[in-house]
């Protein structure tokens, strides 16, 4: 089997009717790039910056960061990479940063974190983006804020890379060819004001780690309920299919970041519901490629869409019967 992933490396996942998708692979440490030559990945779709804080012993200062980012970005080559701002805070404490960060929240996932940690310690936001631009100089920056709520949350991150931008550029230093930037949908309020938020990004990329544990209000690092919710569920499924439709014209760059893009039958149902691009564990890489290959994408969305009309279908069992109709592994 990892033979056939292995010769689906330079094999581009086009669905059996035409349609190009895109199969990121999510990283955190500079090791994790190779995977990308491995597995043939269109990019890195997540690369979640807060791993070199969380193994550092002290605050990784901002020539740190920028070295980082730029062996990433050499490693990488022409394939693109989509920084994620630091996610530290709640449940991943920083032992060296100021003991309120350090902290614990009574409910840290809800808790101050990511981007909201980042918005009050405007240090660390300035710091990592200057390493990111000066990383970036004459090539191409995708950044992308983690846990946005609300619009101005964006504007306000955004704010701290202009500011950043108009100093580099007043010391003439070299700076990105261009920047994109793009946010999270983890928080389901954010769902509700797209259209706000929309016109900002160039790109959307859904958390559905976080973003099922809020819709469910099941904490996902609680093995009691591990088992209890599947992504295979009318609720996630419907409520991801508004948000796909609410894009639909915008001309955001839309995709899956969180790990059920990763697992086989989930990804057949974000394929369903319209998504043309997931970021996953490198693992996961070969085996989505070769079931993108077998999918015909009307025929799919068809049974999608029936499905999804009726809440009392098993859409774990429906999913399996229509994938093993059509020699589609999804074990
Ligand atoms: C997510 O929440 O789905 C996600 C990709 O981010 P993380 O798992 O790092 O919280
Ligand atoms: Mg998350």
């Amino acid at each position: 089997k990892q033979a056939a992933y292995a010769e689906l490396r330079d094999v581009e996942p086009f669905t059996r009717c035409g349609t190009r998708i895109q199969v990121m692979m999510n990283a955190g440490l500079r090791d994790d790039i190779s995977a990308l030559a491995m597995t043939g990945a269109d990019g890195v779709g997540l690369f979640r910056t807060e791993f070199q804080f969380l193994v550092s012993a002290t605050l990784p200062q901002r020539e740190r960061q920028t070295r980082l980012y730029r062996d990433v970005l050499d490693a990488a080559g022409d394939k693109p990479v989509i920084f994620r701002t630091v996610d530290i805070g709640g449940d991943k404490s920083v032992p060296y940063l100021a003991s309120d960060i350090a902290d614990k929240d009574e409910n840290p996932a809800m808790g101050w974190r990511a981007l909201r940690l980042a918005l009050t310690r405007e240090g660390l936001m300035k710091a990592q983006a200057r390493a990111l631009l000066e990383a970036s100089g004459g090539r191409s920056l995708y950044v992308m804020f983690p846990m946005v709520s609300e619009p101005w949350e964006f504007d306000a991150a955004k704010k701290v890379f202009d500011e950043q931008l108009a100093f580099l550029r007043s010391k003439k230093k070299q700076l990105p060819e261009a920047i994109h930037y793009g946010a999270m949908l983890e928080v389901p309020a954010l769902a509700e004001v797209l259209d706000l938020l929309l016109p900002k990004l160039s790109f959307l990329s859904v958390g559905t780690n976080d973003l099922t544990q809020f819709l469910f209000a099941a904490d996902r690092a609680n093995p009691k309920l591990a088992e209890r919710y599947d992504w295979l569920s009318i609720p996630i499924l419907r409520f991801l299919r508004r948000v796909m439709q609410s894009s639909v014209g915008s001309g955001v760059d839309m995709a899956v970041c969180g790990e059920m893009g990763g697992r086989r039958l989930e990804a057949l149902a974000l394929l369903g519901i319209g998504f043309r691009r997931l970021s996953i564990t490198p693992a996961a890489v070969g085996p989505i490629k070769e079931l993108v290959r077998k999918v015909d994408l009307a025929e799919l969305s068809e049974a999608v869409t029936g499905w999804l009309l009726d809440p009392s279908v098993n859409l774990r069992e429906e999913l399996s019967a229509w994938a093993a109709a059509r020699d589609i592994e999804t074990d």
